[in-house]
């Protein structure tokens, strides 16, 4: 299915596949309607975050984000629950979702601890494994593990002094617990046992990227550099374990930097594919993150990126609603787009068809081949104009003029 929807051949499928270039995320108790791949040749995947919060609970609001995103065209959904009845939630979601599904697992941990034990600083491994085997047995599809940081960073971390700080949840708790303990990240030190369960369910393994840098001023410093070379490391390991492994990005990344940060995580990390979350080029735009991510996608699917996490207009705000899942998709799937009409010589006869139809305003033929036909199709219903022009230029329609010298193209 999807060398058909790749348009690859199953040979170069499974070259890349073996490589550890391309990854197809699917637990071995799951059959997907709509599986993809992601990495290197193939187009650019996009990634959208759902998930309650401890302020928000509602299932149903999330159930129906999930199903929205997949409309619009999300091709793999991320559960990061920390409500209630999180175990509850994910089973929904599970239930409803469509296309390959992510969790962070060290959230639930961190939950279930917090709530027997009176604080996740009194997490173990073993609870963190429960939950390991519990979610895998559920059948999600593949697991973020934050095994890059470790216990030396922190020394690092508290000298550095970070304008943002740490931004990744998991990476924040695991911080907090190495701290308080005084011991190794317990994801790095049990990674092995974590490889046989990821190896044993078919579960793709993200790593991610505790330290990734929550501020353009912390672009590329030494504590998200030292992680990406564990995660190097790490990436090595997954390989050797006959695991298929992603890793992580950041993040904020100064706009001259994106290129740069793409081409150190494809040599540092021996190309495997990079699911870069963003980046923001610029930390100005609050309430409209979804398109500095678009800017700095696009960016970085331009020098190699091959799967890009959704930011929606609410990011480092609340929680999305709907309308913001809705927006954020929508930005991303057109970064995506973007890089996907320079690589694929369909994609781009695809946009060139939509441009040969718009030339000759005929709506009907535009709207299918749009990113959201619904949406263009009510703009153009408010348009108060004739069938053959629009009211932006009324009777001096540009292109009514051009045809009229015959200079337009055909089909
Ligand atoms: S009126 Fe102007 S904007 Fe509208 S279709 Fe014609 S050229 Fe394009």
């Amino acid at each position: 299915m999807v060398a058909k929807q790749e348009d690859v051949s199953l040979g170069f499928l499974e070259k890349k596949i073996k490589s550890g270039r391309i990854v197809i995320p699917v637990n071995k108790k799951r059959t997907l309607e709509k599986p993809t791949a992601i990495g290197e040749g193939l187009k650019i995947k996009i990634n959208t975050n759902i998930g309650t919060s401890t302020e928000k609970n509602g299932i149903k609001d999330e159930i129906e984000k999930l199903k929205a995103a997949i409309a619009l065209g999300t091709d793999t959904v991320m559960d990061l629950s920390v409500g209630e009845n999180i175990k509850k939630t994910r089973e929904k979601i599970i239930k409803e979702c469509s296309v390959p599904l992510g969790t962070v697992p060290i959230y639930e941990a961190a939950i279930e601890v917090e709530e027997r034990k009176g604080s996740f600083e009194k997490m173990a491994f073993d609870d963190i494994w429960n939950v390991l085997k519990k979610q895998a047995e559920e059948g999600v599809d593949f697991f973020t593990i934050h095994s890059g940081i470790l216990k030396k960073s922190i020394q690092t971390i508290k000298h550095k002094r970070r304008v943002g700080g740490i931004v990744s949840r998991g990476g924040a708790i695991l911080t907090r617990w190495m701290y308080v303990n005084k011991k190794e990240n317990p994801l790095y030190e049990n990674f092995d046992k974590i490889l046989e369960l990821a190896k044993k369910y078919h579960i793709t393994i993200s790593l991610g990227d505790a330290l990734r840098p929550g501020a353009i001023a912390d672009s590329t410093d030494e504590l998200q550099l030292n992680e990406l070379y564990v995660l190097g490391k790490l990436i090595k390991k997954c390989r050797k374990a006959g695991v298929q492994a992603m890793v992580e990005g950041p993040g904020h990344i100064r706009l001259d930097e994106i290129g740069f940060n793409v081409m150190l995580e494809k040599k540092i990390c021996s190309n495997a594919p990079f699911y870069i979350l963003g980046p923001l080029p610029t930390d100005f735009a609050t309430g409209y993150d979804h398109i500095t991510s678009a800017i700095g996608g696009s960016i970085a699917g331009l020098w190699g990126a091959d799967f890009l996490c959704v930011v929606t207009p609410a990011e480092h705000l609340r929680l999305p609603t709907l309308k913001d899942i809705e927006e954020g998709v929508i930005a991303s799937r057109i970064a995506a787009h973007s890089v996907d009409v320079l690589r694929f010589k369909r994609e781009w006869n695809k946009d060139r068809k939509l441009s040969i139809y718009r030339a000759k305003r005929n709506w009907h033929k535009v709207f299918p081949l749009t990113v959201n036909k619904i949406k263009a199709e009510k703009k153009r219903k408010t348009s108060q104009t004739s069938l053959d022009m629009c009211s932006m230029c009324g009777k001096f329609c540009s292109l009514k003029i051009s045809e009229s010298c015959n200079i337009l193209k055909n089909i």
